[in-house]
Order: structure tokens, then C-alpha cells, then sequence
């Protein structure tokens, strides 16, 4: 077989800004080792997010300058909504400014407390949008999911033996939704399979709770059921991603993600009296229903990415080049997340740095330590963001401790991503020198954006 090249040739560059190890080392401290802290300029290679990077094509540029900005009624939403439903066959679409938008609007009108929303894997701005309504997040992940080591084909998969027993144990009376994150960002990227939603499905429809799609990764997630699951080889991922959403009652989607877009979200449903209800709400928090937080032109953009999205030359290459650097670094004996996911690579920092214990955060130890060997930014996907109090403030640690290294979309060079593995491996072979941290400033909620930390000194 041929080598797989990227899919596209480049029209407009952005440089790179150099600096040295030691100007790294000034930055990190006063950014009190939070990368969501540095400076975008002060980072060489930023693979802190895959949302809201990707490159957009000359095509959806062309979108930009069409996008019509009229109140009501734009002809760029129309688009827009059509593309959407010709995609999920979702009949009722609403544009949000992104997806934690979405989010709010829908824990506002189905949470509350003494509410559950069970998921696969619930994302971070999920979670908080459910916990702030005053109702509680469930994460029913298969038992596969949660060893990063152990390679199984869809690890994103829920529990559904888990799931029936939670709905009979609180009553599906106080379950208003359930939630399938496709793929599972916090969990590693990981696919879920369309068994798995069928499974979860019938169990949704036995007990009357309807089922969305947390959809922002839908087009890798497809992917990976047409490479993977039996029966599926030789269906397109348009129809795959078509059945996916067959089985919802709705999604919330990001398209920042899988839309190639720079902004943007949506909220697609099949229920009118719920939509009503969202849309009484878009207006107080995003704007008229036919524009939701967005100008015309990116409704243009996001209708143009999320068929370019559909293209399995392209998510071909996507899923390679994930799997080409998370080879890379299996060779080099880096513990990551295997088999690899679809927007990231999972570094498993509890295997990396086994003399940091969980209280010392080594997830962010070694984003730091990332940062100072090559200006390459990641994000803790661990205890930072998950991590909870008890009541005598100890730390409940997340299940995992990963740090991931999204991928932005159609942005690097295979040459970038060779520097990546050079720079992850140097930094494993020099690994006793790193140091694990402690929080001197945090906020309640999404606490991993703005918490400070510092370097624990052993005496
Ligand atoms: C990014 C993301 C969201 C939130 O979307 P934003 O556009 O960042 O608000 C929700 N769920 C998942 C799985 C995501 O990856």
C-alpha cells in the first residue's frame, strides 16, 4: 500500500514563533503552570485542543464571504439547518454559538435536582452545565474504558448492564436524558459502536428516557464503525453517521470539532415541544432562532465543513495520523492510551510518572514537563479536571490521569508531529526529574482553566 499523504495542499500559511528552553521555563512559572495560562504565541506545537483549530478549507471560506448576516430568515441558515438534517435526519435544528451554548439551554429545561443524566462519558462543559442546573452526572463507562493499556475495539462503549441497574435503582421517573458522547473525548477518543447504541438504545425506549448524542466527534466516531465493527465495511460513513443518529432523540454537537469551523454549535432534536422551549431560551441567552450566538457566515462555514467532514480520504488520513504518532511512542515504550483514538493521543501519566501519586496532579506535572523540553502544550485530562473534595478536602482523583495531545484538524505536517514523538520521548527518558505540583488557586466550577499550581520541592 502507498504511503497515506495528507489530503490537501496548503494556500496560506501561519508561522511559527521560536523561543528557547530557558525563556520556556520564565513563561511556565508565570503562568503557575497551567497551560491554559501560556500565551498562544509563547507555544510552538499547540495541541491543547482540537476545537476550534482545524484549518478551514478554501471552500468554506468561500462560505465566509457568501454568508448572508440578515436578523431573520438569513439564507445562511437554511443551509445551515439543511445540511444538518440531510446528515442526522434530526428534524428540528437550533444554531448556538457552541456547544456548551447547546448545553446550557438543554440542562436548563430537562436538569434540576434530584435529576441524573447517565452517560458513556460525560465532556467537562457537560457535566458542569448538569451540575450547575442542581441535578448529577453519571459516567456508566464499560469496564474496557477504563484501562487505558488493554486495547478492545470500542472503548467508548456504556455499561448497559450498569445502565438498566442505575435506572431501576433511582427510579427512570428522575432520569430526563441519557448521553452518548461519540467519540468519548475524556475517555481517550474512543469510539462506541453502533451495537452499543442500539443496546442502549432499546434500554432508553424500555424505560421512556430519550437518548442524544453528545455528536461533535460524529464523522470519526462513524469512521471507526466502518473500519472496526462487522457488517459495516462497506457502508459509507454518511449512511453510518445517518444510522448513528437513527437511534437519538436528539444531539448536542460542537461545531468546533467535527465541523472544521473556528465557532459555532447546535442543538437538533426530533421533539417540537422541546424545541419550543430551547428556542424560548435562545432567544434570552444566543439570539433569534435563525442565528442562535452566530453571524451568517459561519452557519455557511459549518454547513460546508460537516459534508467535507464526510470524506473518508480525509478521515482516513485523520485516524492514520493519530495511530502514526501513538505507534511512535508505543515504540519508545511511552504508556499511551491504545488502540488510538480519534482527535488525540493519551499519554496515561500515572504509568509515565509513577513516583507523582495522584494528589500531586502528575497529569499536569507532565504537561509542564512537555511545555519546557519542546514548547509543546497538551491538557490534563485527570484529577485537575475531575478531581473532587470530600468533606475533610481530600481528593477524590479521577479514574484516569491522562494527558491528552488533541490534533487539531488539516493544521499540522507529518514532519511536526515527527517532533512531537522526539520531544515526548526525550522528556520520558529524563522523566525522575519531574516534580508533581499543588494547587494554590481554584475555582469552583471547570476549575482546570484557571487553577494556579506550583512545583512541590521535597525537602
Ligand atoms: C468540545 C466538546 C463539548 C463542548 O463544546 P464547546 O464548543 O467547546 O462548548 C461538548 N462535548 C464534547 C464531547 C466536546 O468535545
Amino acid at each position: 500500500m502507498k504511503t497515506i499523504i495528507e489530503p490537501f495542499r496548503i494556500k496560506s500559511v501561519e508561522p511559527l514563533y521560536f523561543n528557547t528552553k530557558e525563556e520556556r521555563i520564565a513563561i511556565l512559572e508565570n503562568a503557575h503552570y497551567n497551560a491554559f495560562l501560556i500565551h498562544s504565541k509563547d507555544v510552538i506545537i499547540d495541541l491543547l485542543t482540537d476545537s476550534g483549530t482545524s484549518a478551514m478549507s478554501s471552500n468554506q471560506w468561500a462560505g465566509i464571504m457568501k454568508g448572508d448576516e440578515s436578523y431573520a430568515g438569513s439564507p445562511s441558515f437554511f443551509t445551515f439547518e439543511k445540511a444538518i438534517q440531510e446528515i442526522t435526519g434530526l428534524p428540528l435544528v437550533i444554531p448556538t454559538h457552541q456547544g456548551r451554548a447547546s448545553e446550557k439551554i438543554l440542562f436548563s429545561i430537562l436538569g434540576g435536582k434530584g435529576n441524573y443524566f447517565v452517560s458513556n462519558t460525560l465532556f467537562d462543559t457537560t457535566r458542569a452545565n448538569i451540575e450547575f442546573s442542581g441535578a448529577e452526572g453519571i459516567d456508566l463507562l464499560c469496564e474496557a474504558g477504563k484501562h487505558p493499556a488493554i486495547a478492545a475495539p470500542f472503548k467508548g462503549n456504556m455499561d448497559v448492564e450498569a445502565l438498566e441497574k442505575f435506572i431501576i435503582e433511582k427510579g427512570a421517573e428522575n432520569i430526563p436524558l441519557c448521553i452518548i458522547t461519540v467519540t468519548n473525548n475524556s475517555g481517550g477518543g474512543q469510539p462506541v459502536s453502533m451495537q452499543n447504541i442500539k443496546d442502549v438504545r432499546k434500554i432508553c425506549t424500555h424505560y421512556n428516557i430519550p437518548l442524544f448524542i453528545d455528536a461533535c466527534r460524529f464523522a470519526e466516531n462513524s469512521y471507526f464503525i466502518k473500519i472496526r465493527e462487522a457488517g459495516y465495511e462497506n457502508v459509507s460513513v454518511k449512511e453510518i453517521a445517518k444510522e448513528l443518529f437513527s437511534y437519538s432523540d436528539g444531539c448536542t454537537m460542537s461545531a468546533k470539532k467535527d465541523a472544521f469551523a473556528n465557532i459555532g454549535g447546535f442543538l437538533a432534536m426530533r421533539d417540537e415541544k422541546l424545541a419550543q422551549k430551547c428556542r424560548n431560551l435562545l432567544v434570552i441567552t444566543e439570539g433569534f432562532p435563525t442565528y442562535g450566538g452566530l453571524a451568517g457566515r459561519d452557519l455557511e462555514a459549518i454547513a460546508i465543513g460537516l459534508n467535507e467532514v464526510l470524506d473518508e480520504n480525509y478521515l482516513h488520513y485523520r485516524i492514520r495520523s493519530i495511530a502514526y504518532l501513538t505507534e511512535k511512542l508505543v515504540e519508545a515504550g511511552v504508556p499511551v492510551m491504545q488502540p488510538a483514538g480519534g482527535h488525540a493521543v493519551y499519554i496515561d501519566a500515572k504509568a509515565f510518572l509513577p513516583h507523582i501519586p495522584v494528589n500531586q496532579y502528575p497529569g499536569q506535572a507532565l504537561v509542564g514537563a512537555l511545555y519546557l523540553e519542546g514548547g509543546i502544550r497538551g491538557v490534563e485530562i485527570g484529577s485537575l479536571m475531575f478531581g473532587k473534595y470530600d468533606e475533610n478536602k481530600l481528593l477524590i482523583p479521577a479514574t484516569l490521569e491522562l494527558v491528552r495531545l488533541a490534533i487539531p484538524r488539516r493544521v499540522y505536517t507529518q514532519s511536526h508531529i515527527d517532533y512531537v514523538a522526539e520531544v515526548i520521548i526525550e522528556v520520558f527518558q529524563n522523566k525522575e526529574s519531574i516534580k508533581g505540583l499543588t494547587i494554590t488557586d481554584e475555582a469552583e466550577f471547570l476549575r482546570h482553566f484557571t487553577a494556579k499550581l506550583k512545583p512541590i520541592c521535597n525537602s
